[in-house]
């Protein structure tokens, strides 16, 4: 059999991935990790799964030909444009998968972690949508800095529980989490926001953004007449969206995949959460992965302007794929993403989430022929990041005629 870089039957990515659970949620897991393929490939999961896709989220996702900006960087730019779904990122395509799988299981209650809000939000949504209760554990440091999302969450009928131990943040927020889930493993459906937590999580959270993936193989084959491009390119911070971009291409080596992490101020700067570049091999929530951590084995919190990318540890997919050189990853710091996000805003009237604006950066970074095709995804809207942008725009001078 030819290599593959997606899940073995044992749910590792090669060295990477895995299971590492308390003994209480042993059983929960395992009943998740039988059911989670048969519903999801089950015919009636597909229908309501991507009729809600198409109605409630606002899918396809347009490919956008971005001609100013493919003349600048000497290639043929499309842009994957997730920022147009409801909510604003690609974050809904998963949640609405693991609802949909939630009630098929019979469960009764969810829960969730966020750090900056979106998956917070974006689980709150679908849980009003469907009409179950909803916990979200948030850190309280998070609570503070993200209000708007917290009103959110609660307008949408959400309980959003502060985390006050540790550093008050997204790791503090998933502890809690996961000690709710240990608590209540018969009725409670635990939604993870990214390709990260044991198996099966990175790969059901792959799959449900698949989609991203499957549409880009469409869209091309009508632009183009062919349906692979020469370049995938994504931003990760757990890496839900990057594994969605390349999902179905992952095998292909036709097709060249560049990833960018957070560098935050550097990423050899210890103020950084470019995890692939500065972590090493750990156990993070349920996973074996690269972690970032003290010599003595301590999680370190990451550090980025962009709270989307904002966590110490990586998906098992991406920690392989790095590995085995299957990726190129970037660590873009937070000047660079700040002044790619103003470039696309005034190039093509686009206003990328901070998150997504680390991948526009990493354009700079590789050297393209004028025939190749590039498909990068504009994972959020940056609606959320203006006040962020304007404080810091001193990090794009050459756009700062305002
Ligand atoms: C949460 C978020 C990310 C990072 O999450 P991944 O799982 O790595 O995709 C990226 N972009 C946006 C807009 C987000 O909200």
């Amino acid at each position: 059999m030819s290599k593959t870089f997606q899940v073995d039957d044992k749910g590792y990515y090669g060295e990477f991935g895995g299971a590492y659970v308390p003994e209480i949620l042993y059983a929960t897991v395992e009943n998740l990790k039988k059911s989670y393929l048969p519903i999801l490939e089950s015919e009636e999961f597909k229908k309501e799964y991507y009729d809600l896709l198409k109605d409630y989220v606002g899918r396809p996702s347009p490919l956008y030909y971005a001609k100013r900006m493919s003349d600048k960087y000497g290639c043929k730019l499309y842009l994957k444009r997730e920022d147009l779904n409801h909510t604003g990122a690609h974050k809904i395509n998963n949640t609405i998968g693991q609802i949909l799988l939630a009630k098929k299981m019979g469960k009764t209650r969810i829960i969730a972690e966020t750090g900056a809000g979106q998956h917070g939000v974006a689980t709150a949504t679908v849980c009003a949508l469907m009409d179950m209760p909803c916990v979200v554990y948030q850190g309280a440091l998070d609570v503070q800095r993200q209000h708007t999302n917290v009103e959110r969450m609660k307008m949408l009928g959400a309980e959003v529980r502060p985390v006050t131990s540790g550093n008050m943040t997204l790791k503090d927020a998933t502890n809690e989490a996961i000690r709710d889930w240990c608590c209540h493993p018969s009725d409670t459906f635990y939604i993870i926001g990214s390709t990260v937590g044991p198996h099966p999580y990175p790969d059901m959270v792959a799959r449900l953004q698949s989609i991203i993936s499957k549409e880009i193989k469409v869209q091309l084959q009508e632009k183009i007449g062919r349906d692979y491009p020469n370049y995938l390119m994504a931003c990760v911070g757990g890496g839900s969206n990057a594994a969605g971009t390349v999902y179905h291409y992952i095998d292909d080596n036709r097709v060249k995949i560049v990833l960018a992490e957070a560098g935050g101020k550097g990423c050899d700067t210890g103020h950084t959460a470019a995890t692939i570049h500065a972590g090493r091999l750990g156990i993070l929530h349920g996973a074996k992965t690269l972690v970032m951590q003290t010599p003595d084995g301590q999680i370190m919190e990451a550090e980025t302007l962009s709270a989307g990318l904002d966590y110490p540890g990586i998906g098992p997919i991406h920690a392989n794929m790095a590995e085995q050189h299957r990726a190129t990853v970037y660590s873009i710091n937070d000047d660079e993403a700040v002044k790619a996000a103003y470039e696309l805003t005034r190039m093509e009237g686009i206003i990328p989430a901070l998150e997504s604006a680390h991948a526009v950066a990493a354009l700079n970074k590789v050297k393209f022929n004028p025939e190749d095709v590039v498909v990068l995804t504009v994972s959020g809207r940056g609606d959320k990041d203006v006040e962020t942008y304007l404080e810091h725009k001193d990090m794009a001078e050459e756009y700062g005629n305002f």
